[in-house]
């Protein structure tokens, strides 16, 4: 069989560990990011035996690969049909054009996939540990309902998210305070960074290692991993599984870790031709793609794909490691990649929120789609590549488009843009009239320790 997958550092200065341990720590001791030392291959026959199967059972025969050495098959199988009790449709827009939904989940955000199956990964190894955990998340909206929604309910984990009382829609407020049981909810006095800062504060207060604390956030290798079973889906779905087809992907882009999950479906085999990372108008890598200098933009631009407003992808240290180099956390070049070969592999491009609302309204007009704004830069990057590429934009060629939310999580701007509510999916239905249980919190940390220490 295939040889046991270990995880090395991006910053190369921290021991090798096994998946549990990078799962569980998070960050390396060395601050960089866990990278599998080889992936599993996919080759022909593999994609003709999954072809035809559901999801849960593609993400199965995928994770596996990974994870055979350190967790047995009827567990995993159990825990992936669990987390992944949702549709994923993949939906054609014209010729061989697609749109692959990652919005069906819970709370309606493609971080549900990767939020949900590391929640239960968790849970698997801490049971065998006897041990709990303690995850503290800072949230300005989408990833604190996913990681809540995700967790909730879990054993040995309990889970208190911090979000900024003026900075989130009511909708994503309730996502979060209508769930109780192991998940608490404090609405800080204070702004997104206030709530960062004390969740960072807790994480080195020597005062509460007893806690076991720890982040879930997006750089966990648990939540990276998951990310690439639904681009091996979307080909199953889409692509002529009979013969090498190959496909173009359109991600839309914040931190890279959806893409980095496409990125590693192609290195594992998966026929790609190209990539299309389109991200909003913070376009400090599409720049560096054209330029060869990457700068970081401090603050990031205000959007309105707002999970998008990222200044310094966490992830581009993992994208540069792919491409033969070194990236620190601070967004400084250590070893230069071959960039040569990264744009060919990838087009990076810019996408305005003028172009943003200009798509959502012209899809809706041509193909009577609904993208939200995301999705809508996603679909946008697509088209920018076809003047870019223009054999992309043939007939016979397969692209597919992520649509990375729901519509419905976006009401003003859908209504506004092209004068329709879009209707809540099942998940979110009932919503607006559930019961809501959280804390207020003056931006403190000695509160916010006492809480901690009173409670857990
Ligand atoms: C988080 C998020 C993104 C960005 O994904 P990354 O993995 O950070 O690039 C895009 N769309 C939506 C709706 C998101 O919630």
């Amino acid at each position: 069989m295939i040889r046991k997958i270990s995880y090395f550092s991006t910053n190369r200065k921290a021991d090798k560990v096994s998946f549990r341990e990078a799962l569980l720590k998070g960050l390396a001791p060395d601050h960089g990011l866990y990278m599998p030392d080889h992936l599993p291959g996919i080759d022909e026959a593999f994609i003709q035996s999954i072809s035809r199967k559901n999801y849960h059972e593609v993400a199965f025969e995928t994770a596996r690969l990974f994870l055979h050495s350190e967790i047995k098959d009827a567990d995993l199988f159990e825990l992936i049909k669990d987390a992944y009790d949702f549709e994923v449709p993949v939906e054609n827009i014209y010729e061989r054009k697609y749109i692959l939904r990652l919005d069906q989940g819970p709370t309606a955000s493609f971080k549900d996939f990767a939020a949900r199956l590391m929640g239960r990964l968790m849970q698997y190894f801490l049971k065998l540990e006897e041990r709990n955990l303690l995850i503290l998340t800072a949230t300005s909206g989408d990833t604190g309902s996913a990681i809540a929604n995700a967790f909730y309910g879990l054993d040995n984990i309990q889970v208190v998210v911090l979000y900024p009382e003026k900075e989130v829609t009511s909708r994503q407020r309730r996502q979060m305070t209508t769930l109780r049981k192991n998940i608490r909810i404090i609405a800080l006095n204070g702004k997104f960074d206030d709530c960062q800062a004390l969740v960072k504060k807790a994480f080195s207060d020597p005062g509460l290692d007893h806690l076991n604390l720890s982040s879930a956030n997006s750089i966990n290798i648990g939540r990276l991993i998951p990310q690439s079973f639904y681009y091996i889906y979307a080909y199953c779905r889409a692509g002529h599984t009979d013969h090498p087809e190959k496909t173009v992907f359109s991600v839309p882009s914040g931190n890279f870790g959806n893409v980095m999950g496409g990125l590693l479906a192609w290195r594992m085999g998966l026929p790609v031709k190209r990539f299309v990372i389109a991200t909003n108008e913070n376009d400090e890598v599409p720049v560096y793609w054209q330029s060869g200098s990457y700068k970081t933009i401090v603050p990031s631009r205000n959007c309105i794909s707002s999970a998008m407003n990222v200044g310094h992808p966490s992830n581009m240290a993992r994208v540069v490691t792919l491409y033969g180099g070194m990236m620190d956390e601070a967004g400084n070049i250590v070893k230069e990649p071959d960039i040569e070969q990264m744009r060919k592999d990838i087009y990076a491009v810019s996408i305005s929120d003028k172009k943003t609302v200009e798509t959502i309204a012209g899809v809706y007009n041509k193909h009577q789609i609904i993208l939200e704004p995301h999705g809508a830069a996603g679909w946008a990057g697509l088209m920018e590549n076809f003047s870019v590429n223009p054999e992309d934009a043939d007939p016979g060629q397969l692209c597919i488009s992520l649509e990375t939310a729901h519509p419905a999580k976006f009401p003003d701007e859908i209504r506004r843009v092209i004068g329709i509510d879009p209707e809540l999916p099942p998940a979110m239905k009932g919503l607006d009239q559930r019961k809501e249980t959280f804390m207020r919190l003056d931006n403190d940390y000695k509160l916010f320790k006492e809480f901690l220490k009173d409670n857990y």
